[in-house]
């Protein structure tokens, strides 16, 4: 009798371009696939609230897209190890096979299992969540990349992402009996209260939804994405983020299927894969430092005088600190469970840079809020905005969210959209109601300091306090 071959899914919920199940099918034996919700592998990094509601839906639809050719989806939950032992001990599996992931705990569990299996089965593990692998982009001197800029070009000369493997045909479903659990029993959506009817408005999780989002983005957006990509009022951006994160799409069809539209190499599509590179550099940087969620990059940052203050931290979570930009993008966040990368970084600067409140605060924010929330680009982008990673942004860069705002979003739809008290302001003063004469503010029923908040802090005395603590630490390093 022939063995089944396990397909272990983890963060590449998709049929379609899954090189570890096409390999299984190739076998031609029975397959097992299976997830396993391992609640304290992460330790600190479990997954959030918001990325809990997406992997919910994310299984549901692969359960849907298993069943209708033919499989099923096994759940577990518990320890990994122990979960895998009891499948290939019940099910005598031959093989076990699965992608490859780069976090540190996932990095530690596939040495685990490799020690654990290696006698017992054919363990392959397979390439497909980047690019390019982060031990094979060196510099010449055979180190990993601190800067981006010679990454992505090393990354551009290397870069061989093959054709996507076919879509997979009908499933030889392992027939065995085999317990499963029921996903609603892992109580990963929110009951009470139920705060995710924005999602559900914005988000399709899924491999579906994903192509979907991708064929948008080719159809009206990409060629124009080196225009369009800094407009939070636009939709210019391709919003796969979260579809990436969970391995709905593969970086390879994106690419492939931008390459084969009429985008082609075109200006957009060139910058769009720069974009993608960066994900692929944060994946780089969590790979070659481990430490990078948690500790500066630049050791010196250690040293930073950060402020804990609880009531600031709160106004910047809630989207009530005074600054409609900001007030914007952290309500959109709240809604959505996403927000667009210009405003990440507005955000994000005020966070560290006007409040001088510590990093790993916005980070953890972020973790549990995003429904995009990735280790690698969300440690990075934290560092790098606060002026402590690889490549960061110069310390003295400090963005100001009222020339930001009107910047980016000129006419202030981005702000009407999330915050709607300042709906009827005129786009002059939308980034900055307090410079609003008192008639025009009656006009739009705006009272500042009761309907919407007087800013937390002056932007010109917050950058000045930030520049002195920067340079302080220069100096002491010095
Ligand atoms: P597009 O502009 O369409 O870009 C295509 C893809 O490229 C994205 O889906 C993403 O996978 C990748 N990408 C784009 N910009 C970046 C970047 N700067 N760094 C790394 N990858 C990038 N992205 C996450 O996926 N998860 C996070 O947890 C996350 N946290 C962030 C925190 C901060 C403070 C900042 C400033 C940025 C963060 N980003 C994060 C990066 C970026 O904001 C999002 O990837 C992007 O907004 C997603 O929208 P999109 O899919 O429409 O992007």
């Amino acid at each position: 009798m022939q063995t089944p071959v396990i397909c272990w899914f983890r963060q590449d919920l998709r049929l379609r371009d899954n090189p570890a199940l096409s390999a299984a099918l190739e076998t031609g034996n029975a397959i097992v696939c299976v997830y396993i919700h391992d609640k304290n592998s992460a330790e600190k990094w479990s997954a959030g609230a918001a990325s809990q509601w997406w992997l919910h839906h994310s299984l549901n639809s692969l359960q849907q897209s298993l069943s209708a050719m033919g499989g099923r989806l096994i759940l577990r939950q518990g320890n990994t190890l122990d979960e895998l032992a009891a499948l290939i001990a019940d099910t005598h599996a031959s093989g076990l096979y699965f992608a490859r992931l780069y976090e540190p705990h996932h990095i530690s569990l596939e040495k685990d299992i490799n020690r654990a299996f290696k006698d017992r089965l054919n363990i392959r593990r397979f390439k497909g969540y980047l690019l390019c692998e982060p031990e094979d982009i060196k510099t010449a001197g055979g180190e990993p990349y601190k800067v981006f800029t010679p990454y992505y070009k090393n990354c551009l000369q290397h870069l061989n992402p093959g054709i996507p493997c076919p879509p997979a045909g009908r499933l030889n479903t392992y027939t065995g009996k085999l317990a499963s659990d029921q996903l609603d029993d892992w109580q990963l959506t929110p009951a009470r209260p139920d705060w995710s009817s924005g999602f559900h408005e914005c988000w399709q999780p899924g491999e579906s939804g994903a192509r979907r989002h991708l064929k948008n983005f080719i159809t009206h957006a990409a060629g124009k994405y080196e225009l369009l990509r800094n407009r939070p009022d636009i939709t210019g951006t391709s919003r796969l983020s979260p579809h990436l994160h969970f391995g709905e799409i593969s970086p390879r069809q994106i690419w492939h299927a931008i390459k084969h539209s009429p985008v082609g190499l075109s200006k957009g599509a060139q910058a769009y894969l720069r974009e993608i590179i960066w994900r692929e550099f944060s994946y780089h940087l969590l790979f070659h430092w481990p430490a990078f969620p948690e500790r500066p990059f630049k050791r010196q940052f250690e040293n930073f005088p950060w402020v804990k203050n609880a009531k600031y931290l709160r106004a910047w979570q809630q989207g009530r600190t005074g600054y409609p930009v900001i007030d914007a993008g952290m309500r959109e966040l709240w809604h959505s469970g996403w927000m667009h990368n210009r405003v990440r970084m507005i955000v994000a600067s005020f966070l560290v840079k006007d409040l001088m409140i510590p990093w790993q605060e916005g980070e953890k924010w972020f973790w549990d809020t995003l429904i995009d929330a990735d280790l690698a680009s969300n440690s990075a982008s934290w560092q790098w905005v606060a002026g402590c990673g690889a490549d960061a942004a110069p310390y003295f860069r400090i963005f100001n969210p009222v020339l930001q705002g009107g910047k980016f979003d000129p006419n202030g739809d981005y702000v009407r959209q999330w915050v709607p008290e300042l709906k009827k302001l005129p786009a002059k003063y939308i980034h900055s109601p307090w410079l609003c004469p008192d008639r025009i503010l009656r006009a739009a029923n705006v009272t500042l300091g009761d309907n919407y908040p007087c800013p937390v802090i002056d932007h010109q005395t917050a950058r000045d306090r930030a520049l002195s603590a920067y340079e302080k630490i220069k100096i002491a390093n010095r």
